[in-house]
């Protein structure tokens, strides 16, 4: 197991449409565990691959929402179908630290994915839970919580935004 260093705004994979996943490997199994102790280490909640560097459609998240350690799991190739009332919810995100915003997005989702093992599987959530896929699968899109927030509060935050990116170039 290993702490896996995040990718920060600015870095072109968060920009990469991701692959999907056909082969489930022992590497694939270790990279979501990483990928979970990583998430747990941060603190934060949920986590795309991309956001680690690999370009994959995988995604972690802590279905507890921070209250339970041990839960975490992997979503490979999600599909999520989004339902109900647009709500407003505050976000941040693991590469785009220091940085909140309320984003809108519908209240639920439905989500059709693989397991770690390969397995089909569905997941109906609402609420944190909800919010939390949609955020880790704009991920994989490479579109990022900022791109969903008003343009007034984008505007406020563009000097944040920009200083970020730069760090990022210097680091690379
Ligand atoms: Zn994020």
């Amino acid at each position: 197991m290993a702490l896996l260093p995040i990718r920060i705004y600015g870095d072109p994979v968060l920009r990469r449409v991701a692959e999907p996943v056909r082969e489930f490997t022992p590497e694939l199994r270790t990279l979501a565990t990483d990928m979970i102790e990583t998430m747990y280490a941060e603190p934060g909640v949920g986590l795309a691959a991309p956001q680690v560097g690999v370009s994959i459609r995988m995604i972690v998240i802590d279905p507890t929402a921070g209250d339970e350690k041990g839960k975490a799991f992997a979503l490979i190739n999600p599909v999520v179908t989004r339902s109900g009332e647009h709500v407003v919810i505050e976000e941040g995100c693991l590469s785009v630290p220091d940085i909140r915003a309320d984003v809108v997005r519908p209240e639920r989702v439905s989500v059709d994915y693989q397991t770690i093992a390969g397995e089909p599987a569905h997941l109906d959530a609402d609420d944190m839970v909800a919010r939390i896929i949609q955020h880790e699968y704009d991920h994989l899109d490479g579109i990022l919580f900022v791109d969903r927030i008003s343009p007034v509060r984008r505007q406020l935050l563009r000097k944040q935004l920009k200083a970020l990116a730069k760090s990022q170039g210097k680091r690379s």
